[in-house]
């Protein structure tokens, strides 16, 4: 580990228990795909307040940094992460009052839907499936099956690594897009969410899960390493999977990824991709189908190394 991040992250160690250190931590074992290097340290605070003070520390070091949940739309790459991965995954309280439920931004997404269905409340089962944390669906606002998460958003408290301030936005106060919006474009740092949702019967929402889950499972390779759909749709009604298989993509492989035959939309890998073959692929793709049909294609899941580092500007 570089001299400087060790330094950085040994003054933190001194007051901070709450915090376990890893080093050289293999990023094909911390991201859905599978590919990469290592990460030079992986640091995963136990809870919020931990997590705040780690922010205010790193923010305005010069150690490179980025908050990661469950690297499900990530690319990692071949050369190794040089700076600090932090793991939202101890920030996992999540709690149910009345029609809301309050999650930690570590909560796996899938968690906090079981968890509103247990209580009989319905918004968020569509997105049953989708492999992400809370932090990373908002920062996404990932979404499916004609639902996205920040719909049902009522608060998120975030951190804003430029100012070190933690503030509650609404959705008042924030935009989403496509898979986009101002958590992502501002930089901010998901702490938790809030969710108002609908108060119905525990059984029926077991089965609108259950009737996701076996689409997902009959559709796509929910078995093989990958990062979802690897590319937005290039039009509000045009899939990006529909144009890449129409253009003769599927199957279509480089080094260890492949176009999944089950889904054109998924780049998988088949077991020792690299980056760099994950990169190499979706090339072809975008070529062949931009020849084929005209859409250009750009990538929905994010190469880690082209991420801007998680720190913002200090005024
Ligand atoms: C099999 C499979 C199916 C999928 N299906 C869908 C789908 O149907 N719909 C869909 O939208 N996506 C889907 N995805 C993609 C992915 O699961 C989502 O984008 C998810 O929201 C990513 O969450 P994550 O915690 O894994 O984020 P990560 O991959 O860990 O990170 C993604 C980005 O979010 C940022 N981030 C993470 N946590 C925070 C935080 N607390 N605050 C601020 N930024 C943060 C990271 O820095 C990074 O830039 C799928 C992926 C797989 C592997």
């Amino acid at each position: 580990m570089d001299r400087e991040i060790t330094a950085a992250v040994s003054s933190f160690l001194l007051d901070e228990p709450c915090l376990s250190v890893r080093k050289n931590v293999p990023l094909s074992r911390l991201t859905s795909m599978g590919v990469g290097g290592d990460a030079a340290c992986v640091l995963s605070p136990r809870d919020g307040g931990c997590l705040i003070r780690l922010l205010d520390r790193l923010s305005p070091s010069d150690v490179p940094f980025r908050v990661i949940g469950n690297g499900t739309n990530l690319i990692a790459p071949d050369a190794g992460y040089p700076g600090v991965l932090v793991l939202t995954a101890g920030i996992d309280r999540i709690s149910v009052t009345g029609n809301v439920l309050v999650a930690g931004a570590g909560v796996p997404l899938g968690r906090a839907i079981r968890r509103a269905m247990e209580a009989g409340l319905s918004g968020l089962e569509e997105l049953i499936g989708i492999p992400g944390t809370v932090g990373g669906a908002l920062y996404m606002n990932a979404g499916a099956y004609g639902r996205t998460v920040s719909e049902r958003l009522r608060y998120a408290t975030v951190y804003h690594p430029a100012s070190g301030e933690v503030t509650v936005r609404t959705p008042g106060s924030l935009v989403f897009g496509y898979r986009t919006g101002s958590i992502r474009e501002e930089g901010m740092i998901v702490l938790s969410a809030a969710f108002d949702l609908l108060p119905s019967d525990p059984a029926a929402i077991a089965a609108r899960m259950n009737e996701i889950l076996e689409v997902r499972n009959a559709t796509q390779p929910t078995g093989l390493k990958s990062a979802g759909s690897f590319f937005r749709r290039p039009a509000p009604d045009i899939p990006a999977g529909k144009l890449i298989a129409e253009a003769g993509c599927a199957g279509l492989t480089e080094g260890g990824a492949a176009v999944s035959t089950k889904h054109a939309g998924f780049i998988v890998n088949t077991g020792n991709a690299t980056e760099r073959d994950v990169r190499r692929l979706a090339e072809r793709v975008r070529d062949k189908v931009k020849q084929k049909t005209g859409f250009i294609l750009e990538p929905e899941a994010e190469y880690l190394s082209d991420l801007s580092d998680g720190s913002g500007k200090r005024t």
